[in-house]
């Protein structure tokens, strides 16, 4: 059990790679936060298979994008474990529109959820964290399109390019306070993301062709990596982004 008895917050939880983390997390035993969208149309449901594993877990119902939920909901963890180990911001949306054409409200909105979440989630655990002492673990789920570009996502690749930053800052203004920040960059996985390449065989197939290991990653692969990160062994790990890819960011197109 490499996370006994540790308390972990897991943002976006109710689904694809959330939901695998806070699965893996569990069964390492942590008791799990588990934050789902109230409203959303993947209602909260892992909360309760966390009992599966011997440990606790809770929903907690909240829009990342809002101070106040993500204040509320803190503080719900908190009064229940009494302490915050592990955080990870992973809840994310894409929108697809071409630059000419996206709206104030769509770049916005990505902007809000992707990266303004981060800086909430990730402000709100560090200050219980620094509070309750000693260390902590910060976790972004970014993409690899922190790095490279992706034409017609420009608002998603600046979400996650501007993670990829704050993410660096935090390493090391936090190091002091022994709480490790890290990103986990995951090229294409089978998620709910991805439903609509995932459902059409001529799109998947191009995607995959892209992608060196010759597959979709699948949700477990970037938990199997999460878990290392919120574990002791990462003690002397931060301010690095671990990229989850089937070596998708090696890829180069030459002709
Ligand atoms: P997903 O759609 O299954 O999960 C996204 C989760 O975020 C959902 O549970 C959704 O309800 C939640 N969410 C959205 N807006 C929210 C809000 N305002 N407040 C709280 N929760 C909110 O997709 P996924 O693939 O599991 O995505 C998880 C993360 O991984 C995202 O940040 C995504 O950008 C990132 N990512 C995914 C892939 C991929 O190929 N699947 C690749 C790179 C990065």
């Amino acid at each position: 059990m490499r996370l006994q008895d540790k308390v972990a917050f897991v943002t976006g939880a109710n689904s694809g790679i959330g939901k695998a983390i806070a699965m893996r997390f569990a069964a390492e035993g942590a008791h799990v936060a588990v934050n789902y969208l109230p409203g959303g149309t993947r209602e909260a449901d892992a909360a309760a298979e966390i009992a599966t594993f011997g440990t606790t877990g809770i929903a907690v119902g909240g829009d990342v994008s809002k101070r106040e939920d993500v204040e509320r909901m803190f503080t719900e963890v908190v009064a229940k474990f009494g302490r915050i180990d592990i955080a990870v911001n992973n809840a994310g949306i894409e929108i697809k529109r071409p630059f000419l054409e996206v709206t104030d409200d769509e770049w916005n909105k990505v902007i809000a959820v992707n990266l303004f979440g981060a800086f909430l989630v990730h402000q709100t655990a560090a200050r219980q964290m620094v509070k309750q002492g000693p260390g902590g673990k910060l976790i972004n789920i970014s993409s690899v399109h922190e790095d490279i570009p992706f034409p017609e996502y420009t608002a998603y690749c600046a979400s996650k390019g501007g993670i990829r930053m704050m993410m660096r800052n935090l390493a090391m203004e936090l190091a002091p306070y022994r709480i490790n920040v890290n990103n986990i960059a995951p090229g294409a996985i089978a998620t709910p993301i991805n439903q609509a390449v995932l459902d059409d065989p001529i799109a998947s197939k191009n995607a995959i062709s892209e992608i060196p290991w010759g597959r979709f990653g699948r949700p477990e692969e970037v938990a199997s990596v999460a878990v290392f990160l919120a574990s002791d062994e990462a003690e002397y790990v931060t301010g690095s982004t671990y990229y989850v890819d089937g070596g998708l960011t090696q890829q180069v197109t030459l002709y």
